[in-house]
């Protein structure tokens, strides 16, 4: 007997997402979750007595609006806010780039006028790409579907609709995406601008979860990637949730149980549960077992295949694939707790001001990051790292006690697997200390500023969030793990190998980020296949 029509392994926002569309459609769902709250890393958690804060995620863009509305986010409590400035990038020196409504190109000339000038241009190209992406975002890509099946026919029909879009831009425009899809985004950046500053600025979407050099093949993918959200319909802007991105998951998990989703935290999964070669449900490590017509995986195919699913059960064609899924973020992370604002040598002060609000980029030049990833290559981490700091405080009163502030630093490179066998559990604190102190040397204080501290290490964040290599996209954002290829050719329509099973995390198209839209499409296919009477009833 199917208790359930579909179990969801994860509560991330994607699976979440995906459990309110499918509740929204009549079916019966149960979601399971490993952590004691939902919302995978799209959380906000108390890190030090009194204070909370986005300990993983930390800033919002890339949240589709279709799902703000469709979900009825804004009803169940979310309130997203601009920044008052979107990026403060201080140089070593003492000079400044805030970039913002009205002020970017002024900030540009200050180095060089013909950037500015530039500034204009890039912008119109770069926007003509991120409006596609952020339609395809929300579209199963075209799959690859081998010999003569209707099915076929269908995905032909959809790769006809995406060449008649691209037939769309100009050529201009088609050259730009070309590059964007192919090149590193250094190659891309030099191609525009001259100033150090402004290509730091703009190259450090291109390495943030990517373990690679800006100037890297396919960095500008991830540029791009991170070019199609919107706050407020404000188009590429990056903004705030007023609780942090917990709010945002709180949100989702109101909207899934008004539709008549189960959330049962404390319930990790152990494995698939397979009957004659079809998902039937999933077996938790306490060994109940839950049965569904169809099962949904929120969690990183790599983990979902190597440990949820025996091996017997898959083609070894299709296993060797997933085992050589690339997963692994340069990313270290550390929440803080202070008891003032940083005061820059750039730009002093510690009253609240706009460059307060932004996101403040450490890293003065592409080379810079260039360098920062073969330390990590060779070290294990940057010996100059780069740093984002975002103070969500300064946007938001629930996070602090009154006059104290909580920074998110996101930090940029690490290895994944420190070299010769060494445990990041006997670095991390020492390279949580070269973080502060690389915040320290633009805004002197910052280190006696923290009252207290979380550092989370790619191990941690493995061990935390169940991030496979610390991997924050659930695998890397290269053209070969892209749109068809996502997690695997032939498996791009969110349908897995075996029958019944389901993949609506963000190992799936688009991606990650808290966008949503793995787990909207992922409902779709469900809900398509549901119609077409493909599951035991
Ligand atoms: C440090 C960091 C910073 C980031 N910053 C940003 C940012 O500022 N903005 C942004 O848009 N994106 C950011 N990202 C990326 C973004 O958070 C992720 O890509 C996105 O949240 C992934 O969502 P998901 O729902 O696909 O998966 P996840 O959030 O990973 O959810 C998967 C869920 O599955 C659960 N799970 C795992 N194993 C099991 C099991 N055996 N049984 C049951 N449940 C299980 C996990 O606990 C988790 O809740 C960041 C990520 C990290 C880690």
């Amino acid at each position: 007997m199917q208790v359930y029509d579909v179990v969801i392994i994860g509560a991330g926002h994607n699976g979440l997402t995906c459990a309110a569309y499918l509740g929204m459609a009549g079916l019966k769902v149960k979601v399971v979750e490993r952590r004691p709250i939902v919302g995978g890393a799209a959380v906000t958690e108390e890190f030090w007595p009194g204070f909370r804060n986005s300990v993983a995620a930390y800033t919002v863009s890339l949240l589709s609006a279709k799902i703000i509305a469709d979900l009825r986010l804004a009803e169940h409590g979310l309130k997203l806010v601009e920044r008052r400035a979107q990026n403060f990038v201080p140089s070593p020196d003492g000079r400044y780039l805030l970039a913002g409504e009205g002020r970017t190109e002024r900030h540009i000339a200050n180095f060089s006028p013909a950037d500015a000038q530039r500034y204009g241009a890039f912008n119109r190209a770069l926007d003509s790409s991120a409006d596609l992406l952020r339609e395809l975002a929300l579209q199963a890509p075209p799959n690859l579907v081998r010999g003569f099946k209707i099915a076929a026919i269908g995905e032909l029909i959809k790769a006809a609709r995406l060449g008649n879009r691209l037939r769309r831009l100009s050529t201009e425009n088609l050259r730009t995406l070309y590059d964007l899809f192919t090149t590193s985004a250094g190659d891309f950046l030099d191609g525009w601008f001259e100033g150090d500053l402004v290509k730091a600025w703009l190259g450090f979407d291109a390495i943030v979860g990517n373990y690679a050099s800006p100037y890297t093949p396919g960095t500008a993918y991830v540029l791009l990637h991170h070019a199609f959200g919107e706050v407020n319909g404000k188009k590429r802007a990056w903004g705030h949730a007023i609780g942090g991105m917990g709010a945002i998951t709180q949100a989702m998990a109101r909207a899934a149980a008004g539709h008549g989703a189960e959330i049962e935290t404390r319930a990790p999964v152990r494995e698939v549960l397979l009957e004659k070669g079809r998902a039937a449900g999933v077996v938790l490590a306490d060994g109940r077992v839950i049965r569904a017509a169809a099962v949904a995986a929120n969690v990183n195919p790599k983990l979902l295949y190597t440990a949820m699913v025996p091996p017997s059960a898959l083609d070894p064609d299709f296993l060797r694939r997933i085992r050589g899924w690339r997963c692994g973020s340069g990313t270290f992370r550390i929440n803080v707790a202070l008891s003032e604002l940083p005061s820059f040598t750039a730009l002093p002060g510690r009253d609240l001001a706009d460059h307060h609000t932004a996101g403040i980029i450490l890293a003065p030049s592409l080379g810079y990051m260039d360098r920062a990833y073969c330390d990590a290559r060779t070290l294990g981490w940057s010996r100059e790292p780069i740093v984002e700091l975002v103070i969500p405080s300064t946007l938001d009163d629930t996070l602090a006690p009154p006059g104290a502030h909580v920074a998110s630093l996101f930090c940029q490179h690490v290895a994944p697997q420190l070299p010769d066998g060494a445990a990041w559990s006997d670095h991390r604190e020492r390279v949580a200390d070269l973080m502060i102190e690389t915040v320290d040397r633009y805004a002197p204080g910052f280190k006696a500023s923290v009252i207290g501290r979380q550092a989370l290490s790619p191990f941690d964040l493995e061990e935390m969030f169940g991030l496979t290599g610390g991997d924050i996209f659930h695998g890397a954002l290269s053209l070969d793990q892209l749109f068809w290829a996502r997690p695997a050719l032939g498996y791009a329509d969110y349908r897995g190998p075996l029958q019944g099973l389901y993949h609506c995390g963000s190992g799936a198209h688009p991606g990650g980020g808290v966008s949503g839209a793995p787990g909207h499409n992922a409902a779709r296919a469900i809900i398509a296949d549901r119609r077409r009477r493909l599951w035991p009833t």
